[in-house]
């Protein structure tokens, strides 16, 4: 067991909080820093009363006061396209003040810096399945660009406190992962179509659905993370699932099915630049960190599917009790 500290900027969200789960296992102290623009306090709740767990709310894309620690991973950032496009000056703030930030600090207190960067590096690509060295082709001034270029200057602030100061830095490129704890209200793929079809409402597909994604599960994510943590690699390593690629209208046809198949599939209007096919090449990963992920997706998205069920129940026996005290009854 070891006595180290990290502090997990984003720990309220969905990667964040699992990743704190998984380091507490781990006999670290985690300090969670959040914001909780995009994440929730309920995502703590399995580890808020957690001996070795401290919470700060914080603005990362201010200055603020941040404390020591062995490993910094920096995670605070809108992930999901609704969210970044609500707030972009907001997404470009924390992957750029918030960057330069959290890998100063990582340098003042000698700690590793992790960087959760994306997939978005590489745009709408036209190499595919993507690896590393692929530069992307990325729109610069478009509806994702505040994300894409967000993360792109992210991972330049990286290398450049690591090049000219020395900074130990490790970055991740996630591709598209789901599982428990995702916003219901994110928008992103998997979770809507299982909202919608647990609802029993159309799934929504946006353009034809031949757009194509690799969806990993968030255990193998989370895995690979400590894998990269713990190596001495340098450079970005992509972190994500080959084995999964399936078109947005496939997976809409699974969820259904998943879902009791009371929904409709609809199609709605395309985001403009939405990548036409996404899939990790992960030689790199599976080569200098001997990780892959395991879980296959019919599992994934059993145990996600559960999750989301349950947290609507949860939600309409609370909007149920709401209107009761309302009406004045018991
Ligand atoms: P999420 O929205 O659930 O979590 C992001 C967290 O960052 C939230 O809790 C949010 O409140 C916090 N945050 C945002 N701005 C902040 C600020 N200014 N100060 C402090 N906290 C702030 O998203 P996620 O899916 O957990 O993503 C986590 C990280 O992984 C992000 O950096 C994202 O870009 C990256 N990523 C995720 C995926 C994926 O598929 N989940 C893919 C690629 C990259
Ligand atoms: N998508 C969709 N319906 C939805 C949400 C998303 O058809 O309700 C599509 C979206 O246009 C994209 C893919 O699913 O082609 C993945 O979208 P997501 O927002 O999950 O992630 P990203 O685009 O960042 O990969």
């Amino acid at each position: 067991m070891t006595e180290r500290t990290a502090l997990v900027a984003g720990a309220a969200g969905f990667l964040g909080s699992h990743l704190t789960e998984n380091l507490l296992r781990d006999g670290w102290t985690v300090i969670g820093i959040d914001n909780l623009s995009t994440g929730r306090t309920e995502n703590l709740k399995t580890f808020r009363k957690h001996p070795s767990f401290r919470f700060l709310r914080r603005d990362l894309s201010r200055r603020v006061k941040l404390p020591p620690a062995e490993a910094v991973f920096h995670l605070a950032s809108p992930a999901s396209p609704p969210h970044y496009q609500r707030d972009p000056i907001a997404c470009l703030a924390v992957n750029a003040f918030g960057t330069a930030q959290l890998a100063e600090h990582a340098h003042r207190s000698g700690a590793r810096f992790f960087l959760a960067s994306t997939s978005e590096v590489y745009g709408d690509p036209e190499v595919h399945p993507q690896p590393e060295s692929y530069f992307g082709h990325v729109n610069p001034y478009g509806p994702r660009s505040c994300y894409d270029e967000g993360k792109r200057f992210a991972e330049a602030m990286t290398l450049a406190w690591e090049q000219s100061k020395g900074l130990d830095a490790r970055i991740a490129r996630i591709f598209n992962t789901y599982g428990p704890r995702m916003a219901l209200d994110d928008g992103r793929v998997v979770t809507q179509f299982l909202v919608e079809g647990w609802r029993g409402e159309p799934i929504t597909v946006h353009g034809e659905g031949k757009q194509t994604r690799s969806f990993c599960y968030v255990s193998d994510l989370i895995e690979g993370f400590r894998k990269l943590f713990d190596s001495s690699v340098k450079g970005p390593v992509n972190l994500g699932n080959p084995e999964t690629e399936m078109s947005v209208g496939e997976l809409a046809e699974r969820v259904r099915a998943l879902t009791g198949g009371r929904s409709t599939i609809v199609h709605t209007e395309r985001g403009r630049d939405d990548p036409e096919r996404r899939r990790p090449d992960i030689s790199r990963a599976k080569e200098l960190l001997g990780w892959a992920p395991k879980v296959p997706l019919t599992e994934g998205l059993e145990k996600t599917s559960l999750d989301v069920q349950e947290r609507l129940r949860r939600a309409s026996r609370a909007a149920a009790r709401v209107r009761r005290v309302k009406e004045g009854s018991p």
